[in-house]
């Protein structure tokens, strides 16, 4: 899954968050310092010289940007528009929350050459957000996507979280499949880990939440992933980035460095099941599975989980072949090792 811009990112701590997700670390939050507006453009500046000429996009991350003092958040607008008129950046996007996306505040982001809201959805169950305390409805989130897509200049991304308290595997596909319905033009998957002194640990340790596995969280990531490539949704991130990495601070739950690696390598997986099963695969054959350019290893799987299970179910032989016909997420089995396609 890769992000078609670079992104210049500019974290911006909601620092005094008057909300309580369960799941979030508000002690590491408030800690943060918010930047001085003059700082943005050096922050813009430097990012650019390392970019060699590639594309990218400024990127205001940190959860709620139109929650923050109005002020504030104008003043930051106003020190980075001058790189989009310039042309210099493709744009600006930013991650907030479904409730703070007023018509007032669509002007102003309008206005200053924002081009993608993310939208901090996390569940499509009412339940499931009054149990994670998060303070906004799923018909909030709805009203907020058909908000921003009536203006027409805005890419809008659902986040989703898997795991929250109150949800299920078939609570999470739901959601995946909501944020479709509200015609969401990207998506990012995040499976729920328990951070060290969150009200999500106090729950753990009550026994009142039951954390989400590794396993299980790949299997809901396969799940979403698959609903969100059947409805043409992309899919820019599952799991944390590095920089993002929760990973000292988790104390439960699941989050892995290789999250998005491994649910690429289910959905692959469930795939070439399903294939080899119609194709009747038998003792001993050789089977060629051809894939898009690039995409031989996620076929393969994680550590190779997909060939070895199917070396092991059907005792045949198996390698993997590009074929430049083919798209992500498209594989081909075929008997024999020998072909006529061009191997890339
Ligand atoms: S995750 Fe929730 S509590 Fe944390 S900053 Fe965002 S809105 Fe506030």
């Amino acid at each position: 899954m890769k992000e078609k811009h670079a992104n210049i990112p500019v974290f911006i701590p909601h620092a005094g968050c008057p909300h309580r997700c369960v799941f979030c670390d508000q002690e590491r939050i408030s800690g943060a310092v918010m930047p001085k507006k003059e700082e943005l453009a050096g922050i813009v500046e430097r990012a650019l010289a390392t970019l060699g000429g590639r594309r990218a996009e400024i990127a205001f991350f940190g959860g709620s940007f139109t929650a923050i003092d109005r002020a504030l958040m104008t003043g930051y607008l106003e020190s980075v528009y001058p790189y989009v008129k310039s042309g210099q950046v493709d744009g600006i996007r930013l991650s907030t929350r479904p409730d703070c996306v007023s018509g007032e505040v669509l002007d102003i982001l309008e206005a200053y050459g924002v081009t993608t809201i993310e939208l901090g959805v996390q569940s499509m169950s009412d339940r499931v957000l009054h149990l994670s305390g998060r303070g906004h409805t799923a018909r909030q989130s709805e009203e907020a996507f058909a908000r921003i897509k009536e203006r027409r200049t805005f890419r809008v991304v659902g986040q989703m979280m898997l795991g929250l308290p109150g949800s299920g595997r078939r609570t999470d596909a739901a959601t995946a499949r909501r944020i479709c319905a509200c015609g969401a033009d990207g998506a990012r998957i995040y499976p729920t880990a328990v951070l060290s002194g969150t009200a999500l640990e106090a729950l753990w340790k009550a026994g009142k939440y039951r954390p989400l596995t590794l396993e299980e969280g790949v299997r809901r990531g396969a799940d979403c992933l698959e609903i969100f490539l059947e409805n043409g949704v992309e899919v820019l991130r599952m799991g944390l980035c590095a920089e993002e990495s929760v990973g000292s601070a988790a104390v439960a739950g699941c989050y892995h460095p290789a999250y998005g690696e491994m649910v690429r390598s289910a959905v692959y997986g469930r795939m070439l099941d399903a294939q080899f099963a119609a194709l009747g695969v038998e003792k001993n054959e050789k089977i060629t599975v051809y894939a898009a350019p690039g995409e031989c290893s996620a076929v393969c799987g994680y550590k190779k989980e997909n060939k070895s299970r199917l070396i092991n179910r059907y005792g045949c032989e198996v390698r993997f072949a590009e074929d430049d016909r083919l798209g992500a997420y498209m594989t081909r089995p075929e008997r024999g090792n020998d072909s006529a396609l061009k191997i890339t």
